[in-house]
Order: structure tokens, then sequence, then C-alpha cells
């Protein structure tokens, strides 16, 4: 027993160390002081001396850095030099890029929820509420969707003027250029609630405020360049588009073929340094109408003409739509979503250099440009188009669900059509939270490089499955195409959104956890950059350091996981209040769980890891969801604690740790090597699987608030184009909805009478009329029930055409390539 007791004593105390996180120097006192006192008072003289010995062989060669560097450190940066793979140039701008902000506490296993409730409350300023209220109500209420989607195949002139006139293409350019200078939250916020209303305006307007050249000039122009274009943009005086696509490059955007060559050209009788340049682009957003071209090349000078190097790298140009040889015009057609898409090629063109984005010296850093900018335009574009379409899904199918009966009941009744119903409503309250987080991430200044991935991915996956949802509550009503669908469109978009700005599946196996990894990781970035430095002595302090910084950080965060497992995570001091604080506390454990897998893994398979795609997925999805669910605890925080959130909270944060669970265990059940797989589960789930996906009572408690008004549903459906014009089938579909509450007692009580066989007559109206004369209704209810029905009538009836007017308007014969698809050369 004292043998025991004298063991037990020394790993607590060691394994508290660990789980504070104390310096070397306090775990050798507290372990050393604690084997000595317990191992005298138990008398247990024998074990106390071999693990003193045991203790001190440990402690003093770590505690003598001169001894620990030269024995220790020496050896282990040589392995380690050789086993970091050489990152390509491609790779390293990648990781430097961007800014790492809350999402770096969530890799560090023990994250200090006090950065996160400390940050302010993101709020919309007195003029971007305005703005909301009044263009953006305006332009919502003369959208006719079906009149863009299926006979314009456009928005039409007067849709078009007012997003220019309106500046809707200059919420990113700053004032003194006569942009709107919006914060990144008002931007979010306009283009969730155009997508509410159409996703070819909320897409259209997306693009010149994210990845386009105004973006690219405010970090890179010459002054020139901002001061003759911006102005411009900013009325949409010129509309800009950016091509890096074609046919050769999509995801690996860096093996792009299109090129251009340093030489002279007589313009105008004066001898011009420009470039010649060939390209093939494609998809190219806003291409058939643009009049400035944004277009990315690889740039080389055979005749040094720049200089000594000749071939310079990627490179950006800005090109007016006049130039010489520049064919553009055509569309693509994106899945009946018709913004203006289409392809751009040039052979030979002929651009000054005065057309390079930042001039002759931004030559060759084309790649880092964009790579900077485009985290930014990723954090705000696609995440507030889908937050858009997925509140409008909540209000549109919980209204429905409400309305539409079979079987005697509102459809919303059946458990089926509930668990959609929770899951639509859970979803898109994680959603509303991430894409808001992401948005002020990029308000306090940060570049959002790994956060706007999760953000994009998991936004559009998630539009995904309540696109599917939406389509499968409403049944025929949204299968039927028309003006009457509100659903199908959004449901068609969502593949555009999973494939732009970095396709869906290569975001999630290689971006994710691959940039997170190494960028929100506390040392591996900081040990990879040691390598670089040049006096041998500073490296190896350096990396000593470093080193068993990491060593400790590694222990602390296997006994925080290990103990945080076998307590349920119950114990320790965490945020929140009384109802958040055991989701503080679960955060707390699978972040040290991932912390510890993340070093496992990078350390046992090094380079290889990159091409274990599908083990590098799941650790992203951990890292997702830890994410997520923080956003959401502060959006809750944000809010107040409002009682009526808890059911949408509690949904969705069950099933972030029931996900976070199942990536987890799928990373740890596929390690390659099964010894240190058995090894991490032991760490990581010591007591076995234990989350639990939402409860269908909790489920049940989420289609509730989507089917009725209250302060939840408004908060959750905020931003969606609610005013019921005769445009809005859901704007007005909501206003009826108390109605539809208020008549379901009176429902109840006219259907008692008809099945007690009170009322004879055989329609509708007849038997209302028979009711009020026999005393069934009063007055009042039969007009209530009359009112709801014919307001019903309108919302599941579905539209049916002549057959002439759905006959295609130009044949592929009138277009001429009848026989074959056009073949275009590369
Ligand atoms: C409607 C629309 C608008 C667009 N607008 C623009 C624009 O304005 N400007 C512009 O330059 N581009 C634009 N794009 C291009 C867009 O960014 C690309 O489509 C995207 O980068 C993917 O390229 P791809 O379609 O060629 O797919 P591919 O690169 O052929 O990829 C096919 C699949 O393979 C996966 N994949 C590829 N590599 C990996 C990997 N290493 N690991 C795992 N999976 C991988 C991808 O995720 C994808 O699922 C647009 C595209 C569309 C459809």
């Amino acid at each position: 027993m004292s043998v025991f007791l004298t063991l037990l004593a020394a790993l607590v105390a060691s394994g508290a160390c660990a789980y504070h996180r104390t310096s070397l120097r306090t775990w050798a006192i507290a372990t050393v002081a604690t084997t000595l006192v317990v191992g005298v008072v138990t008398g247990a003289w024998i074990t106390m001396i071999v693990l003193l010995v045991i203790e001190l062989a440990v402690a003093v060669p770590l505690l003598m850095p001169a001894f620990r560097r030269r024995q220790i450190s020496a050896p282990l940066l040589k392995m380690f030099a050789r086993a970091t793979p050489a990152l390509s140039a491609t790779e390293q701008t990648a990781l430097e890029a961007g800014t790492v902000g809350f999402e770096g506490e969530l890799f560090s296993g023990m994250p200090d929820w006090r950065v996160l409730l400390k940050q302010p409350r993101p709020e919309l300023s007195t003029e971007e509420q305005a703005f909301l209220d009044g263009p953006v109500e305006a332009l919502c209420a003369m959208i006719d969707d079906w009149q863009i989607t299926h006979e314009l195949a456009d928005l039409p002139p007067e849709v078009w003027d007012f997003i220019k006139k309106s500046k809707f293409f200059g919420m990113i350019i700053p004032k003194q250029y006569g942009g709107l200078q919006f914060s990144a939250l008002a931007h979010s916020a306009v283009l969730q609630k155009l997508s509410t209303a159409s996703a070819t305006v909320s897409s259209t307007v997306a693009v010149p405020n994210s990845l386009g050249p105004a973006e690219l000039l405010l970090h890179y122009g010459s002054e020139e360049q901002k001061n003759h274009y911006l102005p411009r943009l900013a009325v949409g005086e010129e509309i800009p588009c950016f091509a890096l696509t074609g046919p050769y490059a999509g995801s690996d955007a860096t093996s792009i073929p299109d090129f251009g060559i340093v030489c002279k050209q007589m313009v105008d009788g004066v001898e011009t340094l420009g470039v010649k340049l060939t390209f093939d682009k494609r998809y190219i957003t806003l291409a058939p109408i643009a009049t400035v071209i944004g277009l990315a090349f690889r740039l080389y000078d055979p005749e040094h003409l720049l200089g000594d190097t000749e071939d310079l790298g990627i490179t950006l140009a800005l090109l007016p739509r006049a130039t010489p040889g520049l064919e553009i015009g055509r569309r693509h057609f994106p899945l009946n979503i018709p913004f203006q898409n289409g392809p751009i090629s040039g052979k030979d063109v002929f651009a000054p250099m005065s057309t390079l984005i930042g001039g002759p010296k931004m030559a060759g850093h084309g790649w880092r440009m964009l790579v900077e900018v485009l985290s930014v335009g990723r954090a705000i574009s696609l995440p507030s188009n889908a937050t858009g379409a997925m509140r409008a899904s909540a209000a549109a199918t919980g209204a429905y669900a409400r309305m539409r009966k079979q079987f005697g009941l509102a459809i919303a009744r059946f458990e089926g059509v509930e668990e959609a119903l929770a899951r639509i409503g859970g979803l898109t309250y994680a959603t509303t939270a991430l894409s808001r987080a992401t948005a002020a991430a990029v308000d306090r200044g940060e570049k959002p490089a790994v956060t706007s991935a999760i953000a994009k991915y998991h936004a559009t996956e998630w539009a995904r499955q309540v696109a599917g949802d939406t389509m499968d509550v409403h049944g025929g009503k949204a299968v039927q195409l028309g003006p009457k669908n509100y659903a199908a469109r959004g449901w068609e978009s969502v593949p555009i959104a999973i494939t732009v700005e970095g396709a869906n599946i290569m975001t999630r196996s290689l971006m994710i956890f691959g940039q997170g990894a190494i960028r929100c990781h506390p040392y591996v970035l900081k040990e990879m950059q040691a390598l670089s430095i040049a006096d041998y002595g500073e490296k190896l302090r350096t990396f000593d350091r470093l080193l068993f910084s990491h060593i400790g950080f590694g222990i602390s965060n296997a006994v925080r996981s290990f103990v945080l497992g076998v307590t349920g995570a119950s114990i320790g001091q965490s945020a929140g209040d009384a109802y958040t604080r055991r989701y503080y506390r679960k955060l707390d454990r699978y972040s040290a769980a991932l912390a510890l897998c993340a070093d496992v893994f990078m350390g046992v398979l090094g380079g290889k890891l990159k091409f274990k795609e599908k083990l590098s997925a799941r650790l992203g999805d951990v890292l997702s969801y830890l994410y997520i669910a923080s956003a959401m605890l502060k959006r809750y925080e944000d809010s107040g604690r409002p009682e009526a959130d808890r059911p949408l909270l509690a949904w969705a944060f069950h099933e972030c740790m029931w996900r976070t669970q199942a990536a987890l265990d799928g990373a740890i059940r596929n390690f390659p090597l099964k010894p240190v797989g058995f090894l991490l589960r032991l760490l990581v789930f010591p007591l076995g699987r234990r989350e639990v996906p939402p409860s269908d009572r909790l489920g049940r408690r989420v289609a509730a608030i989507l089917t009725a008004p209250g302060e939840a549903r408004d908060r959750l459906v905020e931003w969606v184009y609610l005013t019921p014009t005769p445009n809005n089938t859901i704007g007005r579909m909501n206003a009826l909805l108390p109605d539809v509450i208020a008549a379901e007692p009176v429902e109840r009580k006219f259907g008692k009478a008809l099945k007690a066989g009170q009322l004879q007559a055989h329609d509708y109206e007849g038997q209302l009329a028979e009711a009020v004369r026999e005393g069934v209704l009063t007055e009042a209810e039969a007009a209530l029930l009359k009112r709801v029905r014919d307001g019903v009538f309108e919302f599941i009836s579905v539209d049916d055409f002549d057959p002439a007017e759905l006959g295609a308007k130009v044949t592929r014969a009138d277009r001429g390539h009848e026989t074959e698809p056009q073949q275009r050369i590369a």
C-alpha cells in the first residue's frame, strides 16, 4: 500500500504540474518534494529512492542548459533539419500570408477564453444600418428572381443601374475614392440580405467587393492606378473581373500556363516597354461585361529588360477591355444562376508596364498579393451568401411547415419533418455565428487565412445540407420551377458556392489543417523558421528553447486530454455562466486532444502528412468545429445570454461535439502506426466515445422556434428580406404566420363540428357560413379561417405554363454548333 501511495503521489504531482503547465524547475521541485514527503510518511524507502533517482536523472540534465543543448538539442536539430520538408516558394507564401486570431488559442490545448470574450461585440454603424434599411431594401423590392433566372438570364437594366448608382460595388472602397468604406460586418449583412432575395444579385455584388481589382489596387496599386480606377469602380463606371483560372489550372492556380514576355513595342509612334500576353481563362465572373480585367500570368524577361531574373513568376495586370486582341464577351451558364460569367483569351496581347498592378516593382509578387487578399474576400463573400440563404430557408421552411397540412396536421408536427427543421435551425444558428465571427476578425484587422477557409467550407457545406432539407420539407412545391418557387434556385446555386474560391474538397483536405497546424501551432512555424537562422549558436539556442517548450506543451496536452476525458470535462475553472460553463470545459478537452493529435501526427508522419489528406481533413474538421462552437458561445454572450436561444445553441453545440468526436475517432482509427493510435485513443477517449448527437427532444424545441414568431426566430432570420411586397413570397408567408397560428384552435373546433356531422354543406365557404349560423364559430373566427385558407392556398400553389413558354429561345443549331460541342484551343 505504501509503495502504491508513493508512486501515486509522485504521479499526481507530475500530472498536476503538466496539467497547469508549470516550468520545468517547478515540476522538478514539486515532484521531488512530494516523493520525499510521501515516501518518508509511508515508509516506502526503496520506492522513494528509486523514484528520486529517476526524477533527478531526468531533471538535472534538463536543467543544465549548456549540457542540454550540446547533448540533446544539437543532435535533434540535425534530425529536424533532415526531416523537415523543403517548402516550395508557393507554400512558403501561403504559410506566411495572413494572421492568426482566436484559432491559435484552440490549438494551444488550453484556450484563454478571456481573449475571445473580451473582443468587442460586432455592430453596424448608423450609416451602415441606414444602407441596409434604405438601398438594400429598395433593391430587394426591385428583384424578380424568376425574370432574372429564367426570362432574361441577366439582371434587368434598372437593377444594374440601381446597383451601380447606390455604390453596391464600392462597399470596400474608402470614402476618399468615393466608396462606402463599410465594415466587413456591414459588407456581410448586405450580401446576406441580397442573397435572401436573389443568389444572382448577391453573387454579382459579391465579386467586385471580394477578389476584384479594387481589393488588389487598395493594397498594392500605385497612386496613379488608385486615383484612376477606384472612383470609377465605386460607382460602377468600371466593371471589374479577375481572371486566374484556366482550363489547365483550376485548384492548382499556381500552375497557370498563361504567360507574358517583357518586350518593347511601338505604341502611337513611341517605343513602349510592356508585356506581350498569351492567355486562356475560363469561369471568370463578370467577364462578359467587364470593362477592366485583372489578369494573372507568369512573367518572363528573356532579354533582361527589367533585370537579371528571367522567370519572374506570377504577376498581375489590369487590362482595359478595349486592349487590342482581348477576346471577351461570351458567357458560361452557371447552374441557372445567371450572373455574368465567361471565358477570356488573348494571343500576343500587348500591355504597357503601367498596367502591372503596383508597377514593375511588383512583377513576380502576384501569388503573395492574391493569397493575402483572397483570405479577406473568402472570409466574407461566400460565407455571407450561404448564411443569408440558410436564414431565408429557416424563415420559409418554418412558416411553410406550419401552414402545409397533410393527414389533418401541419407537416411540422410529423417527427420526420421535425428532424429536418431541427437541422435547418441548428445549422443556421451555427453558420450565422461563424460568418459573424469571421467578419469581426476582418474588422479587427486580421487577414484570417485559416478561419476564412473554415468559414468558406462549413458555411457552404451546411448551406448544401439546409438547401436539401428545405427542398424535402417543401416536397413538390419546391420541385416545380416558376415564379412561385422560392426554394429551388437556392438549391441549384449550392454547388457554385462549393466550387468557387477554393473548391471544398481541397479546402478541407489540404488547407484547413495544412495551414492551421503550422500557422496556429505555438511552436512548429517558429521551429521551421529557426532552421534558417544563419549563426549556428543562435540557431541552436533558439531551437533548444522552442524544442523544450514544445515537449512540455505536448506532455501537458496529453495529461489534459486524459484528465478532462476521464472526468467527462467536468472539472476545473472555465468561462461562461451556469448554463454554458460545461460547454467551455468540453472545448478545453477537445482543444487539448487536437493539440496532442496534431503534434503526434506531425511528429510521426512529418512531411508525409501532406499526402494523408483523409487524416488531415479530419483534424481540420476538429479545428473547425471548435472554432464554430467558440463563435456560437461568443454570439450567445454578445446577445446578452438570451434564454430563448438556448435550444439553438444546445443543438448546434452538441452537433459540433458529436462531429468532433467522429473526426478525432476517424483520425486515430486510421493512423498508420497502430500502437501510436492505441496510445492516442487511451489519452483522447479514456472512457470511450461518450458524445451523443442532439436529442429528439432538443430537436423538437428547435423546430418549435422555426415554426412560430418569437425573439429567437427573429434573431435567426435577421437580415432576411421579409417585407411583404408582391415579389416576396417568403415575406408574405412570414406575415401570415401569426394568423395561421391563431387559426389553429379555431380549425380544431371547426373540424370537430365537421366530424360530428353538424355541418352539411360540401364546399368550404358553405361550411363556414353554416358554422357561423349554428354558433360553432363567430363571424370573426370564420373570417380568420377564410383569410388563412386563401393566404395558404397562394403559398402552396405552383406555376404551370403554356408548352410554348418552356421552349428554348435559342437552339444549338441557331448557335451554329449543333453537332459537336465547341472546342476551345488552348
Ligand atoms: C461559377 C464560377 C465562378 C468563378 N469565378 C471565377 C473568377 O471570377 N475568377 C477566377 O479566376 N476563377 C473563377 N472560378 C474558378 C474557381 O475558382 C475554380 O473553379 C476552382 O478553383 C476549382 O477549379 P476547377 O473547377 O478547375 O476544379 P479542379 O481543380 O479540376 O478540381 C476538381 C476537384 O478536385 C479537387 N481537388 C483538386 N486538387 C485537390 C487536392 N490537392 N486535394 C484534394 N482535392 C483536390 C477539387 O476540390 C475539386 O473537387 C469560378 C468558377 C465557377 C464555377
